[in-house]
């Protein structure tokens, strides 16, 4: 607790607590609100000084270079007008109407240039509240129809304007002091963007850009982004043959290709031996369940109307959904015989592919589709049970990432928002009890969480995953739900010691999130070059030349044997060709045959990407191969 004259500046507040952070602050959050540093605080308020390291203060410093852009354009095309500029996860963008003007790389280059200028001017960011009357008078005298329109849509008496140099936005900030912050600035693309995201309205020209306070961290930024193109996994999955899209079959529905099976059948078979394991019974609903189903659970008014329509039976006059969740499903089977608190837990486990709506513009490669295959599974137990099922549900999701890979974990505890509690179903006395437990299970399997008040499901605490990929990257993968209200819409029960009837608690939880997503992230995570074990084929067999054929034959059936998979290549090619092709597919292993490796029932084996590795006699390469791709267990 600190005290300071009324009206003071955050500005004044960090220099007070100490210059460096006066030299780095960008913006601060005053009761919760970002505001700039210049703005007077009046009343009491909790404060915190946002630099470059807060997520918060990144999206001020991209806000303002979005200003900057906007400046530099009007500079160098009088008369543009301005749609919307706001930040985004990585830079900023603004949607301009530049009357027909051709716009390509190289004026995005002298934008940027001018930008760099403009930022070198240091200008401040000043705020100005006006009238609504004020307001549009401006935008009318400068002809910008779509800053018109926005104002329109505002209140009088809640308007304010930025300028900086000679540009000034309709905007209601905040910003940072000035344009001196932005040292390094990198204009990246340009798309079409109907204005307020409606075809019916003018398309604009959307300019994508991104600005640092550092060059060094412009040129890591870069690096990273050319990285994340050649990871790509719709770049990889069209290259490697794993998956593919026709617009004949529908937007946003994978086509599994053979080679992608293989890869999500091994992961399939991976998990369901660690669920048989871990004491989950596997079961298989169908892709569709009648309208009541799910208005009983509760999704039908979440996915009914705004996803898939309902189908309709000719002659019955039924309705069904297609399935958004396994979880109703999975209820019903719970229900099929009366349950008494010794078979508890319960642990049904189901691939269970669901299909949700999703606009055509929001859908991603593998990672936003219309279709897709959840390892689901719901565990049905007493409220005594919950912490041992979630030690062990953490323990076989700690078991996925680190067979796979991903060492780099974080977890994220979300709990109630203790102020309104009267938002959440269930028992507040079983709530702190599942929020206590759901961290010491956690605590007990040292993760590491971090716990956020608010962010509860109002059925239920959870847990989630979020894993780093090898460009540092998170993304969220696995999750761990508690949930009360199902059982209760299911009216779902068992007896217990005491006779009585109860209500189970059920656990939702799904390691990998959906097979496709996981699948993309796996991709992207090591590149398309997968563990021996996932890989689709795991080996080429090369023969130098046609005469060496009838013994790379051979080889590669005592392969197929034992299980191996992989491709014999007996094309008239040259070895380096063949060798460059296997190389390109990332296939983990080659075994070259000639003359010598014939005559002496020997291989030469070669990595991906680590060239030869000498010569092996044949028996001995597949017995260590074949150990080499098992699966981890
Ligand atoms: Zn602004
Ligand atoms: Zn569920």
């Amino acid at each position: 607790m600190r005290e300071f004259p009324e009206g003071v500046k955050g500005m004044e507040i960090a220099s007070s607590i100490s210059e460096g952070l006066a030299r780095n602050a960008l913006a601060i959050e005053v009761n919760g609100e970002v505001w700039d540093l210049s703005r007077s605080i009046t009343t009491d308020a909790s404060i915190k000084i946002l630099t470059w390291n807060d997520a918060a203060g990144k999206s001020t410093f991209w806000h303002s270079s979005a200003h900057l852009m906007a400046e530099a354009l009007e500079s160098l095309y009088p008369g543009v007008k301005f749609g919307i500029g706001p930040p985004i996860a990585n830079g900023f963008y603004y949607d301009i109407d530049l009357n027909g003007k051709p716009f390509g790389d190289e004026e995005l280059a002298a934008v940027e240039k001018k930008m760099s200028e403009l930022a070198k001017a240091s200008n401040p960011y000043l705020r100005a509240e006006v009238s609504k009357a004020d307001a549009l008078k401006y935008f009318n005298e400068k002809g910008d129809q779509y800053k018109l329109e926005l104002i329109n849509d505002l209140k009088d008496g809640s308007i304010t304007f930025y300028k900086q140099g000679n540009f000034t936005d309709l905007c209601k900030g905040p910003h940072i002091p000035h344009t001196g912050f932005i040292k390094a600035t990198k204009l990246l693309n340009i798309a079409g963007a109907y204005w307020r995201g409606d075809e019916k309205n003018k398309m604009l020209t959307r300019i994508y850009g991104i600005t640092f306070p550092k060059q060094k961290e412009l040129e890591e930024y870069l690096h990273l982004l050319e990285e994340a193109k050649k990871r790509d996994h719709r770049k990889l999955g069209k290259e490697l043959e794993l998956f593919a899209f026709s617009d004949k079959v529908g937007q946003g529905l994978p086509l599994w290709l053979p080679k992608g099976t293989i890869l999500r059948e091994r992961l399939e078979q991976f998990m369901r031996r660690s669920q048989v394991k871990a004491g989950y019974d596997p079961v298989v609903t169908p892709h569709i369940g009648s309208k009541s189903l799910y208005v009983t659970s509760g999704h039908y008014e979440k996915y009914g109307k705004d996803s898939f329509k309902p189908i309709h039976t000719p002659d019955e006059n039924e309705e069904f959904l297609l399935k958004p969740m396994n979880c109703p499903h999975h209820c019903e089977i719970y229900k099929v015989k009366p349950r008494s608190y010794r078979d508890l837990p319960i642990r049904l486990a189901e691939f269970g592919t669901v299909y949700r709506y999703e606009q055509s513009g929001e859908l991603h490669g593998l990672t936003r589709v219309r279709g897709f295959t959840q390892d689901d599974a719901h565990i049905f137990c007493r409220p005594d049970q919950v912490k041992s099922e979630f030690i062990k549900v953490i323990d076989l999701v700690l078991h996925v990432f680190t067979s796979l890979g991903f060492g780099n974990y974080t977890a994220q505890v979300s709990l109630r928002d203790p102020d309104n509690k009267a938002k959440y179903i269930g028992d507040d006395e079983l709530w702190d009890r599942a929020e206590r437990e759901i961290q010491e299970a956690a605590d007990e399997r040292q993760l590491k969480t971090v716990a956020v008040k608010g962010e509860a499901a109002f059925y239920g605490p959870k847990l989630d995953f979020m894993v780093k990929d090898a460009l540092g990257r998170s993304w969220q993968l696995g999750t761990i739900q508690v949930d009360y209200q199902l059982p209760q819409r299911f009216e779902l029960e068992y007896v217990g010691a005491d006779n009585q009837r109860h209500r189970p608690v059920m656990i939702h939880r799904a390691p990998f999130g959906s097979l496709e997503r996981f699948v993309a992230v796996l991709i992207e995570h090591c590149a398309g070059n997968f563990p021996l074990w996932l890989a689709p084929d795991q080996i080429a067999v090369l023969p130098i030349s046609e005469r060496f054929n009838e013994y790379a034959e051979m080889v590669f059936e005592k392969l197929k044997s034992q299980d191996i998979r992989g491709l014999l290549d007996i094309r008239d090619e040259k070895i380096g060709r063949k060798i460059r092709d296997a190389e390109t597919h990332k296939i983990p292993y080659m075994l070259i045959v000639g003359e010598r490796e014939a005559n002496e029932s020997r291989v030469s084996v070669r990595k991906h990407g680590q060239g030869d590795q000498g010569s092996v006699p044949l028996d001995e390469f597949v017995k260590q191969f074949q150990a080499d791709c098992a699966a981890p267990v």
